[in-house]
Parts: C-alpha cells; structure tokens; sequence
C-alpha cells in the first residue's frame, strides 16, 4: 500500500456504473459484491457515469435520467451503504471533464483506439462506423473519472480491465512528467516518490465476466441477455429457462463446461452439491438442464430476496425523490475530494491561477 493521503487515512475505492439500464447479476458477481465487502475498510466513492451514458445514448436523455435513479436503487438494494461511502454523480463533478482534458494529452491517439473492450463494445452494440467522437472519449474520461479520487483500488468486471490499463499509465506519465517521480519506480511506491496519483490496480470479481442468458456474450444491461437484480422469482425462472445448452436429453452425458453450470458454479454456493451435480450431469444420469435451471434460479431468488427488502423505501415518485436528495448531499462531499486532487494536479502542471470554489445549493 503507498502513502496516498486521504481525508480519512484509509486507502481509497473508485468504481461504477453507467445508467444504460438497471443493474444485473453480472455487476452483482464481477464489481457489487466486493463493494459491498469492502466499504468498512476503504474510503468508497461510487461513479454514475452518466456523462458516459451519453456517448451511446445522445438522443435518450429520459432514459438515461431513468436510469441514473435506478442505479443508486440497486446499489442501495444490494447493500451499498450511503452512510458509509459517497455516491458520485459523474454530471455534477465539473473536474472529471477537466482532467480528462489534461490526461487526453498524455495519452497516444492509436494507444486509445487499441483497447481491445472499446473494440468489443463498438461490435457488441452494433455502433458500426457511425460512433461519436465521445464514445472513444469515453475511456480517457474513465480515467480521470479514478484518478480524480486517487484511488488505490478499482473493483471492476474482467471486460473493464483494459480500460484500467491506460489509466496506470496515465497515472505513471502524469507522476513522471508533472511530478519529476523517475520512470523507475515500482507502481507501489509513486505516491511516496512524489507523485500525485497512486497507480491503480483492477480488482475481479468472484466471476470475472458471466455469461448472459444467451449463453454467448457477457451479461450486459444492452444486449438483452440480463436478469436483473430486480427480477422476481418468476422473470428469473422464465429467463433460466431460456438459457441454451444444446442437450437433448436426460440420459446424454452433458458437459459441465458449459454456461449452464457456469451459473451453478456462480449461485450454488455449496461445494459438495456443486459436485454432486457435476457427477451425475457429465455421466447423463436422469439429469436434466431444467431440473438444474430451476435449482439455479432457487438460489438467485435466495440472493435477492434481501435486496427486494432493502428497495422498498425507495418504490415509486416519493422513492425517486429519496434518491435525488441522498445525490445532491454527496455531491458535495465528492467535490470536495475532486476539487482537492485537481487543485494539485493544476499545481503540479503549473496553471494554479487561482483556488476556485464550487458552489452548490
Ligand atoms: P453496457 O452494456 O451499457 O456496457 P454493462 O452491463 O457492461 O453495460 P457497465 O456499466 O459497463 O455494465 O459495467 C459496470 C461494471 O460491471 C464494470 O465493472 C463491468 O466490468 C462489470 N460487469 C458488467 N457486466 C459484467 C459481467 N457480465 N460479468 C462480470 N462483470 C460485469
Ligand atoms: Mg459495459
């Protein structure tokens, strides 16, 4: 751990999510589940990356609105404490787009239209030739999206760690070129050679990247393959039930590489029945997927249960309202750490004209 000092001396958290639709048991098993985890033990803030939404979504500002409050509801429905951690509405934190002004500059044009998940995500949402300019923008946005809360950890999905990749070193040029830290450090050990930004490391989930119900692509909130954190018992069966083996019968050997027992690794959370099932699939003993499907989806029920509990205080208008104040309240305390990191940034690259102040009512 460096010496990166924070307001509350613990090491810092940053992650998010962006409001393209409502949360999944992907986000669950790959970043929410180690939030939920962690946020005694680091300073946690949580992104909205709302700005983001729109370099797909320019034309559905509703949606995206919609979205947004669904989020901090999921997030509070599976046990991301607002008391404990700050909430970061990415709209309202004018440094983010700041610092993505200066940390663009650091960052080779082919090096960002290399990331090989800007490249999937161009294919897997079928953007074709016709992308905005802001949607490459997007993945030198998400680095200072970290870096303006110099976070030492990032708890992400597999599919997002190429994007923490340009973010480290981002990091590193920035600690290098503004901050004289020698090109030779060890990652661990910037911040205590001068440098502002920790270099920060990707944290996967349980579940690197879980497949969707199509049994092909990630689960993802966009290509209909998701069973949301908000599903009821019914959705989650229908959608189980959906999920494509290729298996014909009962009797046929089944193999337990596939996607469905990629699930039953993932929500049966008890070794010996995982291989119980395992044994008598691979053997084809009267076995059959939707025995097993239902079985899954037993357990998924299982996991949602108490965050069905938790989003009732939040239900409806008077929910939605909730939520608005709870982002406004954290505003201020996320610019209060935003502004205080691009303040030195400003510092260490020599245009500290003045120490502004944001006001927010
Ligand atoms: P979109 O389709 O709009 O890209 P998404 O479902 O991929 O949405 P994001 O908001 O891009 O969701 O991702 C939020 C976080 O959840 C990221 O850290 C991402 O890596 C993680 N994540 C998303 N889908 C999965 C998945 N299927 N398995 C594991 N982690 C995932
Ligand atoms: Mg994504």
């Amino acid at each position: 751990m460096s010496d990166n000092k924070t307001s509350t001396g613990r090491a810092r958290i940053l992650t998010g999510d962006t409001p393209t639709g409502q949360l999944h048991l992907g986000h669950w098993v790959g970043s929410l589940e180690n939030r939920v985890a962690l946020q005694d033990q680091y300073e946690c803030f949580f992104l909205i990356a709302n700005m983001h939404a729109f370099t797909t979504r320019a034309d559905k500002p509703a949606d995206i609105r919609r979205s947004t409050i669904d989020i901090v509801k999921d997030w509070i429905a599976c046990g991301m404490d607002p008391e404990k951690s700050t909430f970061v509405l990415q709209t309202e934190i004018p440094g983010i787009a700041e610092l993505s002004w200066y940390l663009a500059m650091l960052l080779p044009f082919n090096r960002v239209m290399r990331n090989p998940t800007l490249k999937s995500e161009l294919e897997d949402k079928g953007l074709g030739d016709n992308y905005s300019f802001g949607f490459p923008m997007y993945s030198v946005g998400q680095c200072a999206d970290i870096l303006l809360f110099r976070p030492e950890l990032v708890p992400v999905g597999e599919d997002q760690l190429a994007h923490i990749e340009p973010c480290r070193e981002v990091a590193r040029r920035f600690n290098q070129m503004y901050c004289g830290v020698n090109p030779h450090t060890e990652d661990e050990d910037y911040v205590k050679a001068g440098g502002l930004f920790p270099i920060p490391t990707g944290l996967v989930g349980r579940v690197a990247r879980l497949v969707g119900t199509d049994g092909k692509h990630k689960m993802s909130k966009s290509l209909n393959n998701a069973i949301f954190l908000n599903d009821t018992f019914k959705q989650i069966k229908k959608k189980m039930g959906g999920l494509y083996t290729g298996r014909m019968t009962m009797d046929e050997p089944g193999d337990i590489t596939n996607s469905l027992f990629e699930y039953v690794h993932a929500f049966i959370r008890d070794d010996d029945r995982i291989k119980e099932l395992e044994e008598a699939y691979s053997k084809g003993d009267n076995i059959g997927d939707g025995h097993i499907k239902v079985e899954v989806a037993e357990h998924i029920d299982k996991l949602l249960e108490p965050m069905r509990e938790r989003r009732v205080p939040y239900e409806g208008e008077a929910g939605d309202q909730k939520i608005l104040e709870l982002l406004r309240e954290h505003t201020k305390q996320a610019n209060n750490a935003a502004e205080e990191t691009l303040y030195l940034a400003k510092q260490a690259m020599k245009i500290d004209f003045g120490k502004r102040s944001l006001l927010f009512e």
